[in-house]
């Protein structure tokens, strides 16, 4: 029994996009109380169960049509997308807005001791990523040819433990690239959270629900501006 009469909507569990995720939630009246070892928060006024997952989950979740609607980056939905597309996988979603946090944006960066003119200086080396569909798009776009270095993690190490020559990475400040003797040569990507819809979603019930929420969605956030 994995269909629900209940609208199912993915946040990310712990992470930049949680509380604010929540917060929405909250402002456009979906009561719900979390508890930190459970998957699903149910709401107590509204047919609506939050499903607490890893953010690279959400587009995939929602792209396959196991839940209605989710949190997300832009940055990870769009990496899940041209992912997707890749290997023939459903790949539709419906972006309902762009919401009003998790502002960042995927970005070239290099040595302090590199000498960068454009991105055509890293023609042939190797660089970084967790974003190696972004990545390949935008160099594709340019013409540059270059190596891949994947990792989930650990980014912005991996040029001084001598695995990549520059890396292509999410920054707010750059207070992290700083401290890695790193510096940003260019930004490939801008990125904010957005609500994203389930092209599978066929009951008139949830979208009646799904309207009212976007409604109230739009309604804060015009109050916060
Ligand atoms: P998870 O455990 O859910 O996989 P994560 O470590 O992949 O978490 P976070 O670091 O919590 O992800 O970031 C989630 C999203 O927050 C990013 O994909 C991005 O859209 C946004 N974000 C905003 N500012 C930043 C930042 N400075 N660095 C990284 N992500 C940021
Ligand atoms: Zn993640």
């Amino acid at each position: 029994m994995t269909e629900s009469n209940r609208l199912r909507i993915a946040i990310q569990k712990s992470g930049r996009l949680s509380t604010e995720s929540q917060q929405l939630l909250k402002s456009c009246g979906v009561k719900f109380s979390i508890n930190e070892q459970r998957l699903i928060a149910h709401a107590d006024n509204m047919p609506i169960d939050l499903l607490r997952v890893r953010d690279d989950d959400i587009p995939g979740l929602v792209m396959d049509g196991v839940v209605d609607m989710g949190i997300i980056g832009e940055n990870v939905l769009e990496e899940e997308q041209i992912e997707r597309q890749t290997l023939n996988k459903p790949a539709d979603c419906l972006k309902l807005r762009q919401l009003d946090f998790g502002s960042c944006r995927l970005s070239l960066a290099v040595p302090t001791e590199f000498s960068y003119a454009d991105a055509s200086s890293l023609e042939g080396l190797r660089i970084a990523t967790s974003y190696p569909n972004l990545l390949r798009r935008f160099m594709q776009q340019k013409g540059i040819t270059y190596r891949d270095c994947m990792l989930k993690g650990s980014v912005e190490v991996a040029p001084r433990a001598g695995l990549a020559d520059g890396i292509c990475d999410l920054v707010s400040t750059g207070a992290t690239l700083e401290a890695n003797g790193l510096y940003e040569t260019e930004v490939i990507y801008r990125s904010m959270a957005c609500i994203i819809q389930s092209t599978q979603t066929q009951s008139p019930t949830k979208q009646a629900l799904i309207d009212k929420i976007l409604s109230r969605v739009n309604g804060v956030i015009r109050a916060r501006e």
